[in-house]
């Protein structure tokens, strides 16, 4: 289907844009496209006006500062994995495919809010805040209360997101487990995990999920059944069953709610028994 008409703005600064976005209500900022453009063509949204942001060069870096990294906005996915960034990187290389990876943006995914991107299991275990540029200057939001609800981020018209900020978890072991219905799909169910460890022990462990919920989700109770303890088989086990109990996933044309539990349990345990075993 062909998108309904809409006006195109070419901004050459963030302050251009901003002002832009916030004198027109229904203005969309375009970044990569990918999730705008089949919106707009399916009609869901139909903007005034799209104003383009992907060419804004001050939204395009990533920085390694007092043990975080900064993301630009605009870093497209591909960047991201150059960058090697701890868990997040080998996410960011599990988006779709390399058409989209060279073009999709993490300001955009983040922005979108989809629940099954695969940003949100990683970005929920990564300490990861969104910085936030508007009228009224800027503001740091973290990633657990940015996302609202499905396609719901905090965001105000005329508000850009600028930065994603990680820490860095140099140090840690880490693995993302998708399980798709075929290469270069949307997750069915996205296990992402962080874990330390201290000869034999468990010091830190952290296990994100995508697909399950309204947005991403930090399965706490499992982190618990293995930290400050030595991993067993058993232990492992318990820690991937306590992930499938703690969630409600919908169901929808990827998968039932019964196999993304169960989905959940498995990428878990083959992710910890790589990590920790
Ligand atoms: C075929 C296909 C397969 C895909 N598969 C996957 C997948 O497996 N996993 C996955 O995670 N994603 C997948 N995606 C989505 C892809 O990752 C998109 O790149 C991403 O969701 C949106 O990024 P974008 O830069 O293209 O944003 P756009 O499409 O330009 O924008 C998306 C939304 O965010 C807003 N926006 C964009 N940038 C900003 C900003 N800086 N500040 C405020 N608002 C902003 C826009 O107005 C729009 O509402 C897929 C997309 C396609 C087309």
């Amino acid at each position: 289907m062909y998108p309904p008409k809409f006006g195109y703005v070419i901004p050459d600064t963030i302050d251009e844009a901003v002002s832009f976005l916030k004198e027109h209500e229904d203005a969309k900022p375009l970044a990569g496209g990918h999730s705008l453009i089949p919106m707009l063509k399916l009609r869901i949204i139909r903007p005034s006006y799209l104003v383009e942001i992907r060419r804004l060069k001050e939204l395009q870096y990533v920085r390694k500062e007092g043990g975080y990294y900064q993301i630009g906005a605009l870093t497209t996915h591909y960047d991201v994995v150059k960058a090697g960034i701890p868990l997040l990187s080998d996410t960011a290389a599990r988006i779709a495919d390399p058409q989209v990876r060279n073009v999709g943006t993490i300001g955009g995914s983040v922005a979108h809010s989809d629940p099954a991107a695969d940003y949100q299991a990683a970005l929920i275990v990564m300490d990861s805040s969104v910085v936030v540029y508007g009228p009224k200057g800027s503001r740091t939001v973290n990633f657990a209360d940015f996302v609202k609800d499905v396609f719901t981020p905090d965001l105000k018209q005329g508000e850009l997101i600028t930065e994603i900020k990680v820490r860095d978890f140099s140090g840690y072991r880490w693995a993302y487990k998708k399980l798709e219905r075929k290469a270069g799909d949307f997750a069915i169910v996205g296990v992402a995990v962080l874990a330390k460890k201290d000869g034999d022990k468990v010091t830190d462990l952290r296990i994100g999920l995508t697909a399950v919920s309204n947005k991403g989700v930090r399965a706490m109770e499992a982190e618990k059944v293995l930290i400050d303890r030595t991993p067993t088989e058993d232990l492992i086990e318990r820690a991937a069953e306590t992930v499938m109990k703690s969630i409600e996933p919908p169901s929808d044309l990827r998968a039932s709610s019964e196999y993304r539990k169960r989905a959940a349990k498995v990428l878990t345990r083959r992710a910890l028994t790589e990590l920790l075993r």
